[in-house]
């Protein structure tokens, strides 16, 4: 069996990425038939529970207020909206969900209360929950273990060099911070990165160092291709390659055995073939719906068709770890401590962040009404 190995370096990774094709993914299937069923993959649903007006300047993302993109923001949405789409998703074959907000980093009050519910919520359906809601502290990661979370996702987005040619507003080192305050719960770890955003294989295999030496190594591990939204700093993106998706998602695998590999923004590009060669070369879980936060995703009948197609399953809930139990709100022992942690704030300057954030004000300017005076 391929053993985990947590000392990988990144030129060892760049020889794998770089193998001739058919041999990287020969090898990648094998190790993913040693930890893995390979026709079954899971179906999560990812919920914008709230949508834009992001601080952060991550040059990827349209939900950052400053690039005054197209999208339309919206508040914390309520527990019984969150239950409905999650008892939508489960209907429809997801067993896990992940609530995404638009937050620099949690802020203990109302706002974390209401996720807390929304998690008690949803893990009574007996759904996997996962939420990704910025940086956070160690006991707000245990008040979220207690309600009954599954996993807590973190991306490091891309290797720590290129991080700063990505965000101005926050460190690499708070990320991993955030995943070693996951860490201290049971709640698994999501982590993985963006493909596509201008940087090279050797960032790519950064990234993948930084993950695999993660001890233990992330449950979970999404593979995003980048969706070049317009506003946004990456708005000029050229669109990855199918090869590289496949290159990335083997190498994965590989540095990774049991991590479950997620294919996910960037899919409406691909084709079927294309994705079932993913399939093959390790990854086993996609987000399902129409929308992922703000950008295109295949709709969920799609989705299906493909998976009667290749003879696929879709995983069930808490296959690869227990569910959690759910501590009522009055039970916790955990209570808000009012924390205002002093996440990092590093503001070098990114050339195209700052051009993306002028033509947003610009835009900004031309669409706000004059008032009578
Ligand atoms: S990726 Fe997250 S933190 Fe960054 S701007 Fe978008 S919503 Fe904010």
């Amino acid at each position: 069996m391929a053993e985990t190995r947590h000392d990988w370096t990144k030129e060892e990774i760049l020889a794998i990425y770089n193998k001739p094709l058919m041999e990287l993914l020969y090898e990648a299937a094998t190790v993913h038939r040693e930890y893995h069923d390979p026709n079954t993959v899971q179906v999560s649903t990812l919920l914008s529970i709230k949508t834009g007006g992001c601080p952060e300047d991550c040059g990827y993302c349209p939900q950052a207020a400053r690039y005054h993109t197209d999208i339309e923001g919206n508040d914390l949405m309520s527990v019984q909206q969150v239950k409905a789409q999650a008892l939508r998703a489960k209907s429809a074959g997801s067993s896990r969900v992940c609530m995404g907000a638009a937050w620099r980093n949690v802020k203990d009050g109302p706002e974390f209360d209401q996720v807390l519910e929304m998690v008690r919520t949803i893990n009574k359906l007996d759904m996997e929950v996962c939420c990704t809601l910025g940086m956070v502290t160690e006991n707000q990661a245990k008040r979220l273990a207690e309600a009954g979370l599954y996993a807590y996702n973190h991306n490091l987005d891309t290797s720590e060099e290129y991080y700063k040619e990505v965000i101005s507003t926050r460190g690499y080192e708070d990320r991993l911070q955030t995943i070693e305050n996951v860490r201290k719960t049971n709640v698994t770890v999501c982590s993985g990165g963006i493909i596509g955003m201008g940087e090279s294989s050797e960032d790519r295999a950064g990234m993948l160092v930084a993950l695999s030496t993660l001890n233990p190594q992330p449950e979970s591990v999404p593979i995003n291709a980048l969706v070049a939204v317009e506003g946004t700093p990456m708005e000029e993106q050229k669109p990855v390659e199918i090869w590289e998706m496949i290159r990335m998602v083997a190498t994965t695998r590989i540095v990774m055995p049991k991590t479950q590999v997620r294919l996910s923004a960037g899919r409406t590009e691909m084709s079927r073939e294309g994705q079932a060669m993913c399939f093959f070369a390790g990854a086993n879980s996609i987000f399902a719906g129409d929308k992922l936060l703000t950008t295109p995703n295949p709709d969920v009948n799609q989705d299906m068709e493909m998976f009667k197609m290749l003879g696929l399953n879709p995983q069930k809930a808490f296959v690869k770890a227990p569910q959690p139990n759910t501590v009522e709100a009055e039970d916790s022992q955990f209570q808000s401590l009012g924390e205002k942690p002093r996440w990092s704030r590093p503001g070098h300057s990114i050339g195209q962040n700052e051009a993306a954030t002028e033509k947003g004000k610009a835009k900004k300017l031309i669409e706000t009404p004059i008032e009578n005076t």
